[in-house]
């Protein structure tokens, strides 16, 4: 019966822009305005190359408003062979969210997210596809979002780049994981009936062709 509780909390709630929107809607409210920017380093995953000014690492797409990282780590950087030393290793959750984003670390996280953005991501998600579902969120961090997916009664698993944060969600949630990037996974076609990627599209460098054609053949 607790996953009733949940969806009914979830249906409920509040549409809260400020809470858990992730880049796409945060790039919308800004994409009536702004310089059009000649000659980007990269176009959007939509094909789009019109994108205007954001911020000092991101333009947004003015025709799907999300994020595109001008300055973001190529496609060899992304996954985490090495947790004390590669990017979104271990110290991305910890030293480099606080002194760069002002962020709690991952374990603060966890709980905090819980009520709050997942309960959003919930919410969203739900507007799509009532369980029972089978989900595959990219880039779940410490899983919280997978966990509430799984009491909503949803079949959901988590993916991440980091082995350390791969066990620490595991260990946090009780959740099934996959470690390291989506490409490397060989998953069989149609494993899953929902794929949630929130702030994530905007950290890859090249989605449309690294990411999305094996996100493609995963969805049934
Ligand atoms: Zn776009």
């Amino acid at each position: 019966m607790a996953f009733r509780g949940i969806l009914q909390s979830a249906l409920a709630m509040e549409s809260n822009r400020s809470v858990g929107c992730g880049a796409v809607l945060v790039a919308k409210k800004k994409s009536c305005d702004g310089e059009v920017v000649q000659n980007p380093n990269r176009s959007c995953w939509c094909d789009n190359s019109r994108l205007i000014s954001f911020s000092a690492h991101y333009l947004a797409c003015t025709n799907c408003g999300t994020l595109v990282s001008q300055a973001g780590l190529g496609p060899d950087q992304i996954p985490v062979r090495d947790d004390s030393s590669d990017f979104y290793g271990r110290e991305y959750w910890f030293s480099y969210q606080r002194e760069h984003l002002g962020l709690p670390n991952i374990a603060q996280r966890a709980r905090l997210d819980l009520p709050e953005r997942c309960l959003y991501w919930l919410r969203t998600l739900l507007t799509y596809k009532l369980p029972p579902a089978r989900t595959l969120e990219l880039g779940s961090s410490h899983g919280a979002f997978v966990g509430l997916l799984r009491n909503a009664g949803f079949e959901a698993t988590g993916l991440e780049l980091s082995p350390w944060v791969v066990d620490f969600a595991r260990q946090t949630f009780d959740i099934p994981m996959l470690h390291g990037p989506i490409e490397e996974q060989h998953l069989p076609e149609q494993s899953f009936d929902v794929i949630v990627l929130n702030d994530v599209l905007e950290h890859l460098s090249d989605p449309k062709h690294h990411a999305i054609p094996n996100l493609k053949t995963t969805l049934s």
